[in-house]
């Protein structure tokens, strides 16, 4: 194999960033840095330019980071429909829907709970991700129950950054984005993955294109103030022409973070399941989408500040955030560095606990499954237990 087939060298791991950082601090320049990680790694310069000037706009923002600081991860696992290429546990429809009144009951014992123990630890909490699943498929109403409990239960007024996940625009709507606003969160995440129709229907959402714009500018109207738009390179029957036309739709809507990812194909997907009805793009061509996007949005006054890597990507390739400057996500740093504990409650959260000293780092899993979370959330809470600090 050659470099245009591994990118990324003799790197298989999805956290190249963590290398740069370690080789970064211990150069004498940025240029030293991008050589011993291309030396080192078999990379190309333009992987290790990228890995080297990420780790420079994190660095800083990792060392501001409170010593006694944790992030909240909050799971809502509903969406509108299942995406093709979705390998997450997201109900979608009526019947799951129908969970939710009790899933956010045992969520808000889930709230409480963990309340008392990082209350009994001393932590301060520096950031809230409310993810998914799609969380705005809860209603206005829900939103509240949920904003409630977490402002009620926990101790918030020493968080940096609130973040909600709006992935889907069909669930946006005014009354949320109030909602959201009220509670002075005042940063989303839109995923429009393509901006041409006829793909949004291959990769199963219901809605269109001109969705997408409404739900932007209605965040606007509701002044949100920092919005990411997550789009994917390589969705099936997305050409490059028509993936440069989906780059140049979401500038225009001119969002704060513009997330590139590469389309990865995830064993549990039903795209996956089957993957003979469909021509997946060559690596090459995706290796182009991917330098389009980055010339464009860093055009737009973006940089890269976030990247990981999954398992088979096409083209070897990686998934980065970009962002205007002071706009980055502290959230998503802090996870792909694994740089501090994020305590992840509700269905699918991964606790992952990160003493630095050391670099040890432990996980508690929730369960998957709605269902079975809100039959074991008494054995969920007891999970928590190990967060006491003794
Ligand atoms: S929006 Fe995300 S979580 Fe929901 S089905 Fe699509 S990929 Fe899965």
């Amino acid at each position: 194999m050659n470099n245009t087939e591994r990118p990324w060298g003799v790197l298989d791991g999805i956290r190249p960033v963590k290398l740069a950082s370690k080789i970064l601090k211990t150069s004498k320049s940025p240029e030293l840095a991008v050589d011993s990680f291309m030396r080192e790694y078999g990379a190309t310069r333009e992987k290790a330019e990228l890995a080297v000037k990420i780790a420079s706009i994190e660095l800083p923002i990792i060392d501001a980071m409170n010593p006694k600081g944790v992030s909240l991860y909050i799971g809502i696992p509903f969406c509108p429909t299942r995406c093709l290429y979705c390998s997450f546990v997201s109900n979608s429809g009526a019947k799951s829907a129908k969970l939710i009144p009790e899933y956010l009951n045992c969520l808000k014992k889930e709230i409480a709970y963990t309340a008392d123990i990082i209350k009994a630890n001393e932590s301060i909490i520096e950031s809230v991700y409310i993810g998914g699943g799609t969380p705005t498929t809860l209603s206005a109403d829900q939103l509240d129950e949920l904003f409630y409990s977490l402002y009620t239960e926990f101790d918030l007024s020493k968080v940096k950054e609130f973040t909600v996940e709006a992935g889907r625009p069909d669930t946006v709507t005014k009354d949320k984005l109030k909602k959201i606003k009220d509670y002075n969160i005042d940063r989303i995440s839109i995923n429009p993955q393509t901006m041409n129709d006829s793909v949004l229907k291959t990769i199963g959402r219901n809605h269109t294109p001109d969705d997408i714009r409404n739900a932007m500018h209605l965040a606007r109207e509701c002044g949100i103030n920092i919005i990411n738009m997550d789009i994917i390179a390589g969705l099936p029957g997305e050409t490059l022409d028509m993936f440069k036309y989906t780059v140049n739709e979401v500038e225009n809507l001119n969002p704060e973070n513009t997330t590139v990812h590469t389309m990865s194909i995830k064993r549990s997907s039903k795209l996956n399941e089957t993957i003979e009805e469909y021509d997946l793009t060559a690596g090459n061509q995706v290796s182009k989408m991917v330098d389009y996007a980055r010339n464009t949005v860093m055009s737009n006054g973006k940089n890269p500040y976030y990247l990981y890597r999954q398992k088979n990507m096409l083209g070897n390739l990686e998934n980065v955030g970009y962002a205007k400057p002071g706009t980055e996500s502290l959230y998503n740093i802090y996870i792909m560095e694994e740089v501090q504990t994020i305590i992840s409650l509700g269905c699918g959260g991964v606790t992952k606990t990160v003493d630095r000293k050391t670099d040890r780092i432990e996980r508690i899993f929730n369960v998957k499954e709605p269902k079975d979370y809100i039959e074991r959330i008494d054995e969920m809470l007891q999970r928590k237990d190990v967060l006491r600090i003794k």
